[in-house]
């Protein structure tokens, strides 16, 4: 063996339904390929969601949240499932999520959507329109009408209800999540399509006025901007267009779920949450799945691919992200499918037999 030359703590994070089972095929799949890259690993596994509220009451234990803080990168199964949904004490597993994302500081959001060539029959579009398509969405996540005050319910001059919320953005936040986006279409294929209202919305105008302004710090990435309606458009229309797109957080949030359903694949579909400094939080897009729960029939690539982000954006661990992705795809041209994408013709099998395989690509492409 290689000695170790660097050494990093990941937090597991299982959660609940498929969450263990696909977070164990990805574990592997990062131990394998830190043992060809010289890296180290120390796995810390540690309970969230429903699993943590039966364990101790709470979705997100303070032990849970400070291994996290103090890890490298934070790896998410998934949470919640049936069993919680009815709780007396109203404590939704769900809740955690949104406690670790804050907890972690993590602004932006990175979903790619990526038809593979294996997988093209699945997109929701026509093949010659789907075929080849390879996206990013980073979206602004702790900003914007989500969290803007003021907000709440009052009555208007008519005495009527209403309901109001605020479009907020400051110049820090834009800033940070425009330089994470800009870094991002750098590592990709260098174009950069910022999405807002510019043509109604203040919060969009300072928007594009920033994003357009740190432009001049990455000459190499080629900057557009595009109304939030056109690029809604434009998604389904020719996607192809796309390399990486940047959004504030209510845009992203549906930009983000109309591009997934471009690949049609929701357990191919990763994920991964940065902060400024500090750990990353890496998760597919899917739920627990408590309807295929400890049956074995989970697919663990959304998983596996959310590892590979998690060494791409939150270690810099470039060569063995590519491994990964390349193991996954050699995975699917052998033939390999779990329920969700398989075809007739190919060779159905469950999370477990998907991991060996993944790992059998990982070791024949040394
Ligand atoms: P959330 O928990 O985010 O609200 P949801 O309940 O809307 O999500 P999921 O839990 O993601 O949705 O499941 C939606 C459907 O997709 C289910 O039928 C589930 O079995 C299936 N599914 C989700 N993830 C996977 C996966 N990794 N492999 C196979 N099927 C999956
Ligand atoms: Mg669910």
């Amino acid at each position: 063996a290689i000695a170790a030359s660097r050494s990093y703590t990941v937090t597991l994070l299982p959660g609940d339904g498929i969450g263990p089972e696909v977070i164990s095929v990805a574990k592997n799949a990062l131990q394998l390929v830190a043992s060809q890259e010289g890296v180290d690993f120390k796995f810390k596994e540690m309970p969230m969601g429903g699993a943590a509220l039966d364990l101790t009451g709470v979705p997100l234990p303070e032990e849970t949240l400070s291994a996290a803080k103090d890890s490298d990168a934070v790896l998410l199964g998934a949470i919640g499932g049936y069993k919680w949904d009815n709780n007396e004490k109203h404590l939704k597993p769900e809740t955690g999520l949104l406690q670790i994302r804050a907890g972690l500081k993590v602004f932006a959001n990175l979903r790619p959507a990526t038809v593979l060539p294996q997988l093209v029959d699945a997109s929701t579009l026509k093949k010659e329109v789907a075929d080849g398509v390879d996206l990013m969405v980073v979206r602004e996540l702790t900003g914007g009408i989500y969290f803007g005050k003021p907000r709440g319910f009052g009555t208007n001059e008519n005495g009527e209800e209403i309901g109001f919320n605020t479009e907020v953005y400051a110049t820090y936040e834009i800033d940070r999540i425009a330089r994470v986006a800009f870094e991002t279409a750098r590592k990709r294929r260098g174009k950069l399509c910022s999405v807002d209202k510019a043509n109604v919305l203040e919060a969009s105008m300072l928007w594009r006025k920033r994003v357009t302004e740190l432009a001049s710090e990455y000459p190499d990435v080629e900057l557009s901007h595009m109304y939030v309606d056109n690029a809604a458009m434009q998604l389904i229309r020719n996607p192809k267009q796309f390399d990486t797109i940047v959004t504030n957080n209510i845009f992203g949030d549906i930009l983000s779920d109309e591009a997934s359903m471009i690949t049609g694949s929701i357990g191919m579909l990763a994920s991964a949450s940065l902060g400024e400094s500090g750990p990353g939080l890496f998760e597919p897009i899917h739920g627990s799945a408590p309807d295929i729960a400890g049956q074995d029939k989970a697919n663990p690539l959304a998983t596996v691919l959310s590892a590979a982000m998690l060494l791409k954006y939150g270690l810099g661990e470039e060569k063995a992200a590519q491994r990964i992705e390349a193991a996954v795809l050699d995975t699917l041209d052998r033939g390999y499918r779990t329920g969700d994408i398989y075809s007739a013709g190919l060779k159905l099998v469950g999370c477990k037999e998907m991991g060996e395989e993944v790992l059998k690509s990982i070791e024949c492409k040394v």
